[in-house]
């Protein structure tokens, strides 16, 4: 089994090799600054009482207040909390953006809660969580199965305890309570924004053969934006199952299709295929959208793509890494590629504490120039440094973080 942290340290180790950092600042980044456990008592709707576990990692705030979402997931642990708040941190300096990186959750399967539990375990979280976020703080956001509704309550909650009226400490949120334009698909158009650079710079076809793993808020946006640029989705996976579907899948089609039936086998003209056949589907661009370790040893000499986006977080280990990186094919890592989600995380952030509210058309237009602008510098420092991009993205990012703690 995978050990996501091991992993980002691995990827830490690998990206240190080709450009060595002060050793003191590598060890610093080796642990949290703080993690944090909680018990979480939720009165359930039958009248008993269940104790959920919750985290929250603090990874490291040298160029801004912690920054990551909260995962809801059966599987959710500490490892995993602490790589992807590690990951934050990398991702906020690659992005350039002031803040610094963290990560929470409760290990729990939201499906199995109804909507009042849902609430309170929410609601619980933030009362053992208040003392330790705030907008200078830490600044939570959603992540997989954290949405705009959880994230009000979340608002709510904190402003009741702390009396605070600026909604900063939370972001997407719905509108209605300080939400950014533009948040709900803002992972997927950055990554999409980072795929247009990368598409001229790898020469893919005008119109790519395109599979994405997941379909929620990450992979339901990015197949989207990208079958409206011209692209095939030939592909597509959710947590129940996958299709195929060689000429294209309707996307806006699929979306009502999943609405009535909670799944998306059986959509009309499609396939049903596994998880495990999509990944190594031949396609122009593979986009893993769900979860950690999808592409590892086992599957990477399998992969038929010419170029593997991860816009989820740690889809790929560094032993699936280094084969296709000698098989020739890039991976633009997700501290780039996803990293649309919290740059616009912090656009609310930022328009909470000068109470603005921004048009959607500003923060795509803001969105973009930062994809573009840093895309283009890491595949140009890659070709310098003479390594894979996300080696590079590190070096980047590092720099970046030790410039601020000095
Ligand atoms: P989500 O809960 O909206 O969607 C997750 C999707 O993955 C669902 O369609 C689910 O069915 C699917 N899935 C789960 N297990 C799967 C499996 N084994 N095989 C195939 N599909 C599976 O979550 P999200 O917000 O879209 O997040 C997805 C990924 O993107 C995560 O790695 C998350 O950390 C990362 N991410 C999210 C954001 C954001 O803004 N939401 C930002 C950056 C990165």
């Amino acid at each position: 089994m995978n050990n996501p942290f091991q992993n980002a340290l691995s990827q830490l180790a690998r990206a240190n090799k080709v450009k060595p950092f002060n050793p003191e600042f590598m060890s610093r980044l080796h642990q949290p600054n703080r993690e944090v456990h909680i018990s979480i008592p939720v009165k359930m709707d039958d009248g008993t009482l269940k104790i959920f576990e919750g985290y929250r990692v603090q990874y490291n705030n040298a160029r801004g207040p912690y920054k990551g979402g909260i995962r809801y997931h059966q599987d959710t642990e500490i490892n995993e909390v602490k790589a992807l708040a590690f990951w934050m941190a990398l991702k906020c300096a690659v992005a350039n953006i002031p803040m610094g990186g963290g990560k929470g959750g409760i290990t729990v399967d939201p499906k199995e809660l109804t909507k009042t539990e849902l609430e309170n375990l929410s609601r619980g979280w933030v009362k053992l969580m208040a003392p330790l976020i705030g907008p200078e703080v830490d600044v939570p956001a959603p992540d997989v199965n954290t949405t705009p509704e959880i994230m009000g309550w979340m608002v709510d909650e904190y402003s009741k305890i702390t009396g605070d009226k600026t909604n900063a400490t939370f972001t997407g949120k719905p509108i209605s309570v300080g939400g950014s334009e533009g948040r709900g698909p803002a992972t997927g158009l950055g990554g999409f924004y980072t795929f247009k650079v990368m598409q001229e710079k790898l020469s893919l076809p005008e119109s790519c053969d395109i599979v994405i793993q997941g379909f929620g808020n990450v992979g339901g946006n990015a197949a989207e934006i990208l079958a409206n640029d011209g692209h095939k989705i030939i592909a597509l996976s959710d947590s129940k199952g996958a299709i195929i579907k060689e000429d294209g899948i309707d996307i806006v089609a699929l979306n009502e299709y999943k609405k009535v039936n909670k799944r998306i086998g059986g959509f009309p003209g499609s396939r049903e295929i596994t998880n495990a056949e999509l990944l190594v589907l031949p396609c122009d661009v593979l986009i893993p959208s769900a979860l950690e370790n999808q592409i590892t040893e086992e599957n990477a000499n399998n992969i038929q793509a010419k170029l593997v986006m991860e816009l989820a977080n740690g889809p790929t280990t560094p032993e699936a890494d280094d084969i296709l990186y000698s098989r020739g094919i890039p991976v633009i890592p997700d501290i780039l590629a996803n990293a649309g989600g919290v740059t616009v995380s912090t656009f609310e952030w930022e328009q909470n504490l000068i109470g603005e509210h921004w048009t959607e058309a500003d923060v795509f237009a803001k969105l973009k120039k930062i994809m573009d602008q840093e895309t283009n510098l890491i595949y140009n420092r890659s070709k310098e440094l003479n390594t894979d991009l996300r080696r590079t993205a590190f070096i980047v990012a590092l720099e970046r973080i030790e410039q601020a703690i000095k």
